[in-house]
């Protein structure tokens, strides 16, 4: 079959063309110079082309290669495929994307590139966001257990291996169920909240705070002794127990925290650690609440 859009050629193995089979592409003009298929293209087509003689020669047939045209700035591709068979190579040759749809591809990705391009960004930013939501916790604003717990660790291990000094604060609302029975639990989440915005307000950007348990606030004071823990605990304490609070029916209460502070020891663990704050904690509370142990 004659393929009207493309053209057939016998030629030798150095692509020199002998006869041309029929030629549905007006090949036959191009090859007038005399160079044969290497006339065709661009020297780094031309490489192209050789070896796909080779090919054909060797194995015995080739199909399906896409060769550019670079010549006369045209961009031009050609599809080759060749057989070999006793009088030499038929090798047909069909014009693969006439310029225009060079645009038209071109065009089409351009859009797929600005679509990948904008998806990408959008998948960064939901990243950026599903890290935040897993991070925070969703009534007071802060870091969560898990986040609160990671910096502790990080914090341990840098003390353990530089001996730099690092404290603990655990910090637990008195008598917080009664705030809750007496207020409701709406009041008992905005003094949550609240508590949150006091720590954060107490401490330098390089300290770290996390939602540990229900009521429970966990703090961690990189570079800092037993005593300046101390001070910073006794300050959010105060803070927090100066805050007035605003209940249904215009009545009004104040809350009070316990809180236990340890200053890294050379423990060995960091559970180890934590089982010194919270003793301090129980301690705070067994001697009345509404105070700072250690
Ligand atoms: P203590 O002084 O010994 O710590 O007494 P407490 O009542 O604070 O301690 P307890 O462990 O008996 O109760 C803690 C309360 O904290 C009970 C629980 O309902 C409340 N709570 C925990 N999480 C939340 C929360 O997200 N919102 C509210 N409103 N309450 C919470
Ligand atoms: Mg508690
Ligand atoms: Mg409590």
């Amino acid at each position: 079959m004659i393929n009207q859009k493309g053209a057939g050629l016998l030629c030798d193995l150095n692509g020199r063309v002998s006869e041309v089979i029929f030629d549905g592409i007006g090949i036959s003009k191009k090859l007038e110079d005399g160079r044969g298929l290497a006339g065709l293209f661009s020297p780094a087509s031309r490489l192209e082309l050789d070896s796909f003689l080779r090919e054909v020669s060797s194995s015995g047939a080739s199909f399906n290669r896409e060769v550019f045209c670079l010549d006369r700035e045209k961009c031009l591709g050609f599809t080759l495929n060749g057989l070999k068979t006793s009088e030499g190579l038929v090798i047909t040759v069909t014009e693969a994307r006439p310029e225009s749809e060079y645009d038209e591809l071109f065009n089409e990705i351009s859009a797929l590139n600005n679509e990948l391009v904008n998806a990408r960004r959008e998948l960064a930013r939901k990243n950026v966001e599903l890290d935040r939501l897993a991070s925070i916790d969703p009534l007071t604003g802060i870091p969560n257990r898990r986040v609160i717990l990671e910096f502790a660790s990080e914090h341990f291990l840098l003390a353990k291996r530089y001996n730099i000094t690092f404290s603990l604060v655990m910090i637990d609302l008195d008598h917080f169920k009664r705030v809750n029975d007496t207020y409701g639990h709406q009041a008992g989440d905005v003094v949550l909240k609240k508590t949150g915005v006091l720590v954060e307000r107490n401490l330098r950007d390089t300290d770290h705070v996390g939602r540990y348990g229900g009521e429970e606030i966990l703090i961690v004071l990189p570079n800092t002794d037993a005593s300046q823990a101390f001070q910073v605990a006794e300050r959010i304490r105060e803070d927090i127990s100066r805050e007035v609070f605003q209940a249904e029916g215009g009545v009004s209460f104040t809350v009070t925290v316990s809180l236990g502070v340890s200053a890294y020891d050379g423990e060995d663990s960091l559970e180890t650690l934590l089982g010194r704050a919270d003793r301090a904690l129980y301690r705070a509370k067994e001697n009345g609440r509404n105070q700072v142990h250690s």
